[in-house]
């Protein structure tokens, strides 16, 4: 059967059945529905409608006991609303005729509801609009409530799809019951993508009109190798996808053998090959003896599924805990980098029309500094643990690092005052992902320990691509002639200033890149665990001087299309090195 064609974000072969979700926290997902399944819906909504029209009969009857009837009365005009037969009819045709689910249902009328309202006159006219909508909206969120506690509570494992790639979607569910992730929107680099990579789930976006053809539970077919789908696959695509995936396992079993090598290369180049982690539940699905630390700490994540902000004593544990569990080797904290697409439910950051430019990263944090020191004084004491360094996300100036160091050392002198433990020497180093730093990299490099790349941000500031959006997903080029330079003059910076210079964006994990990136000189890359193996394989099978020379012609292509000439041939080159191995 033909694959209905997206755009793969993460590699790998999956099937079972969907379960549509809500893309964020604030929105309802949309799916369709087979006739058998409207009178069910129906009651689903009704069920809906009664709980949230009880929670109002008892809030009135609250209410009106302690200041009285009068303040009561709106609440029991919230009730009537929801029998409004008009539209309640237009929920019935909308599951009945329209065959869609009922949050679907009931946020199209609320939509409705709020265009007709807003072309009336008058301000307490359109204020009204938000009366007469909220008793939906508690609707909404009391049918999204029930589904997600129906499907938290099944078995089984399941295909998410959404409407968008966020962070919300890839762990609406445990990761252990998800088969892939697939989407209508989402670009390869958002943090979605971050995440279903990290987690090693299959994930394909930019399928158009997904939601529409889905129902619940249908059976269907993610191909993340090629980035597709198939909606109930048939026997023989079956049989031709198990046949692939023993091809693919063939491969992992050779490439799973170099895992334990340290990453030197013929040439005698070391290379330090760390892996980015996003939960404490990540150190458990690899071998930490298989990298050389941990490059990346997304500290955002980590708070992702909580409720409250964490206090200093539990970050405190969860940082110790991933201290302890690299034995020895240096964790790399990177301060929070809450905004624009990475929303905590307990700190939601203002809606920006332009978010990617807008209060996120080390922006958020200097300008709310409770929050940096309860983080810092959490990180600083891991420090008497083990090796802790500190990293800073969004960094635009000098003036923002002098900033944070100021804080950094009057957290640790306090910290040292009130006779903790802590580490005589914490490396601080810098994310590379806005392009001014590139221009002021001398003087940052006085003042840091180290530093990061981190291409996800940087090519889309770069390029002006926004690495969510799918309609600009074919501009966002990592291998973009200015991105390539902007890379080694980084590296040579670094050098220069006798610095470790890292790469710890998604694109370190491509197996050519890597060696372009050697050969240019960084000394580090920073991983999804799920790329440790094939990255070890590639600099373990190219010489220092093979890479060197790879980096040489990328530099010297005028091209995207030159450069992927050069980097598709390091990729036959290895991917016939493993075919050989496995033969033999
Ligand atoms: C990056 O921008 O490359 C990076 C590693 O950070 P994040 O993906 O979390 O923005
Ligand atoms: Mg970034």
């Amino acid at each position: 059967m033909p694959l209905i064609q997206g755009l793969s974000v993460a590699p790998g072969l999956s099937q079972g059945p969907v379960h549509v979700v809500r893309a964020r926290l604030d929105s309802a997902p949309i799916w369709s529905l087979r006739a058998a399944e409207v009178e069910s819906e129906i009651g689903r909504l009704d069920h809906a409608v009664a709980a949230v029209s009880d929670v109002l009969g008892r809030r009135r009857a609250d209410v009106a006991k302690a200041v009285g009837e009068r303040d009561a009365g709106i609440l029991g005009v919230h009730q009537m609303i929801l029998q409004d037969p008009v539209a309640r009819a237009e929920l019935d045709t909308a599951i009945r005729d329209d065959r869609i689910n009922a949050e679907a249902a009931v946020e199209r009328l609320i939509k409705r509801l709020e265009e007709t309202m807003g072309r009336l006159d008058g301000d307490s006219v359109r204020g009204y609009a938000a009366d007469v909508t909220e008793p939906w909206r508690a609707v909404v969120s009391a049918l999204m409530k029930s589904d997600q506690e129906s499907i938290a509570q099944a078995e089984g494992k399941v295909v998410l799809a959404a409407a968008e790639l966020t962070p919300e979607a890839v762990t609406f569910l445990p990761r252990e019951r998800v088969l892939a992730v697939v989407t209508e929107a989402g670009g390869r680099f958002s943090h979605g993508a971050v995440l279903a990579r990290s987690f090693g789930i299959p994930c394909v976006v930019g399928i158009p009109n997904l939601l529409a053809r889905l129902e619940q539970n249908m059976p269907i077919l993610v191909d993340g190798d090629r980035g597709g789908i198939v909606l109930r696959p048939d026997e023989a695509t079956l049989e031709e996808f198990d046949k692939r995936r023993a091809i693919r396992s063939a491969r992992d079993r050779v490439l799973e053998a170099h895992a334990p090598l340290p990453a030197i290369m013929p040439g005698d180049r070391h290379i330090q090959v760390t892996v980015n982690l996003e939960s404490v539940r990540d150190v458990d699905t690899f071998d930490v003896g298989h990298c050389d630390g941990t490059g990346l700490l997304r500290t955002e994540f980590l708070y992702l599924e909580r409720t409250v902000f964490p206090s200093e004593e539990e970050q405190f544990r969860l940082y110790r805990r991933i201290v302890d569990s690299m034995k020895g080797r240096p964790v790399t904290i990177r301060t929070l980098d809450i905004g624009g697409d990475k929303q905590l439910p307990y700190f939601r950051t203002p809606k920006e029309s332009n978010p990617a430019l807008g209060w996120r990263g080390i922006r958020v944090t200097l300008e709310w500094q409770d929050l940096l020191r309860v983080q810092l004084r959490a990180l600083i004491r891991a420090s008497a643990h083990g090796a802790v360094r500190l990293l800073l996300p969004m960094i635009t100036s000098l003036d923002e690092v002098l900033a944070v160091k100021k804080v950094f050392d009057e957290v640790r002198a306090q910290l040292e005052e009130q006779g903790y433990e802590v580490a005589s020497e914490i490396p601080v180093g810098i994310m590379i992902e806005v392009p001014s730093t590139l221009w002021i990299l001398d003087d940052l490099l006085e003042v840091v320990d180290f530093v990061s790349v981190g291409t996800n941000d940087l090519v889309q500031y770069l390029l002006a691509v926004d690495r969510d959006n799918v309609f600009v997903a074919s501009l966002y080029d990592p291998q973009h002639p200015a991105v390539v330079r902007a890379l080694k003059s980084i590296a040579d910076a670094a050098k220069r200033a006798g610095k470790s210079a890292s790469v710890c964006g998604e694109i370190a994990g491509d197996e050519a890149v890597a060696v372009m990136l050697a050969g240019m000189g960084y000394d580090a890359l920073s991983v999804t665990p799920t790329s440790l193996s094939f990255l070890k394989f590639a600099l373990l099978s190219t010489s220092a001087a093979e890479a060197e020379s790879i980096a040489e012609a990328v530099l010297e292509a005028r091209s995207s299309a030159e450069i992927r000439a050069v980097l598709d041939g390091v990729r036959s080159t290895l991917r016939a090195a493993i075919r050989a191995k496995d033969a033999s």
